[in-house]
């Protein structure tokens, strides 16, 4: 794969480098206690071409709630970043659903089977 960086400026359009780490995405970010980097970390792994920022389960566990995207001061869209690097998977088939497979569907809240969707297909 090319670097990490270009990869995402190739798919979302942000530039990762502009980001300077003023840390206002992590803080405002409301599933930042259930993510295993906070958004500004993941940036830095992409900075760096650390390839495990495709392996964090923070781009899963982010909501796309945008508020990363509406305070940073760089106008990065940090949510676009987040899907950047879902897309990155889903596009190896790495983290995929095949929502054909699973069980009980008719049981499950709607809103659960479009986010699964949004997120794995
Ligand atoms: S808010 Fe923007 S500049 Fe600040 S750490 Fe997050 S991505 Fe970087
Ligand atoms: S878009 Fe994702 S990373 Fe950004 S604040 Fe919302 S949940 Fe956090």
């Amino acid at each position: 794969m090319t670097n990490l960086a270009d990869k995402i400026l190739e798919i979302t359009g942000e530039d990762v480098y502009l980001c300077y780490f003023c840390g206002k995405c992590g803080a405002g970010c409301p599933m930042a206690d259930k993510m295993d980097h906070l958004p500004y970390q993941v940036i830095h792994m992409v900075q760096l071409n650390d390839m495990n920022a495709l392996n964090a389960k923070s781009i899963w566990i982010c909501a796309t709630c945008f508020t990363c995207s509406v305070r940073c001061p760089r106008n990065l869209d940090v949510a676009r970043i987040m899907e950047g690097l879902r897309t990155i998977k889903v596009r190896a088939q790495q983290q995929t659903i095949d929502l054909r497979k699973v069980e009980d569907l008719e049981k499950l809240p709607p809103i659960a089977l479009v986010a699964a969707g949004r997120k794995y297909t």
